[in-house]
């Protein structure tokens, strides 16, 4: 299988945001992005210094509230209100996982519809499921720049995603079906997974399982998009995809790290712009 280059597609796309920062700038308007993080879990600490640096490549502002790990919902709702009220921020972002004692999708629905550049709020999602203008989910929406990017075609296609978390797998197989594949959602209580999977020109994996989809799932010429980022037992990263098993296979991949990853990170980009835009 040949590699889909995430990484030339991710620079492609910061550069286009940084460009139209720049336009926005000139106009008088600062694009912000606000992220909030609450705790100290070491993969997050990664994902949002991540993102801060993206930022500053984009031109985007950037600010990083932290705050302590016993913080109550009600002390992290008000930060919420504050930035919502805030016109010099344009997108609200806030670090999941959550601590046990706050409830993630409360304070998901306290974000700003037009401020919520993850577009994880119940109106986003919404608009997305109705074809409307909406802030689409990064992970997902740069899943499907990457097939695009391959030139996989979609419409017509049979894909399948393997998972259905709210953040993944059910905005996938929603943006799979507004470009025309018909789509097969599997989960954990799926029977047949594998031979189901076996039957996709577009295979899309989010399970969270260290290389699960092995060569028997996948059809010989499929474009395969590894969302999964899991510690093997050997201490690195790997996806839900053994993608040494499929080398001998035709096809399309992405490989992990460096594939799908470096696009959640673009297309957070793209809608801290488009919430600028629109905020001005
Ligand atoms: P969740 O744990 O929220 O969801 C996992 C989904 O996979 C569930 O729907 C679950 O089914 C299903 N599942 C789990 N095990 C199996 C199995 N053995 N067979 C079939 N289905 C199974 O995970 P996320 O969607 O948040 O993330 C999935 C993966 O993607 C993780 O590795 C995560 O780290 C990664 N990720 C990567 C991102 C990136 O930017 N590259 C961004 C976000 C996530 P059920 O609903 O029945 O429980």
């Amino acid at each position: 299988m040949e590699r889909i280059d995430a990484k030339a597609l991710a620079a492609r796309i910061k550069a286009d945001a940084a460009r139209q920062a720049e336009e926005l700038r000139r106009q008088g308007v600062v694009p912000k992005l606000s992220v909030i993080l609450v705790g100290e879990d070491p993969a997050s600490e990664v994902y949002v210094r991540g993102k801060q640096r993206d930022c500053a490549e984009c031109g985007i502002e950037s600010e990083l509230l932290r705050l302590p790990a016993d913080t109550s919902e009600a002390a992290l709702l008000a930060e919420i209100a504050r930035r919502n009220a805030d016109s010099g921020v344009h997108g609200i972002l806030v670090q999941l996982p959550l601590p046990p004692q706050i409830d993630e999708q409360r304070v998901i629905e306290a974000i700003s519809p037009e401020k919520d550049v993850d577009g994880f709020t119940p109106i986003n999602v919404g608009r997305m499921l109705i074809g409307e203008d909406c802030f689409l989910p990064c992970t997902p929406a740069g899943c499907i720049e990457l097939l695009r990017a391959s030139g996989t075609p979609i419409a017509g296609k049979r894909a399948v995603v393997l998972g259905r978390s709210n953040i993944v797998g059910k905005p996938m197989a929603l943006l799979l079906l507004r470009e025309n594949a018909t789509v097969t959602v599997c989960h954990s209580k799926t029977e047949n997974l594998a031979k189901i999977a076996s039957e996709a020109d577009i295979l899309v994996a989010a399970i969270g399982r260290d290389r699960f989809v092995g060569a028997g799932m996948v059809k010989d010429g499929a474009t395969v998009i590894d969302v999964g980022i899991n510690r093997g037992p050997d201490g690195k990263l790997h996806g839900d995809v053994d993608e040494a098993a499929l080398a001998t296979k035709a096809g399309w991949i992405t490989p992990v790290p460096g594939g799908v990853g470096l696009m959640t990170r673009a297309m957070l980009m793209v809608n801290t712009i488009k919430a600028a835009q629109k905020g001005r």
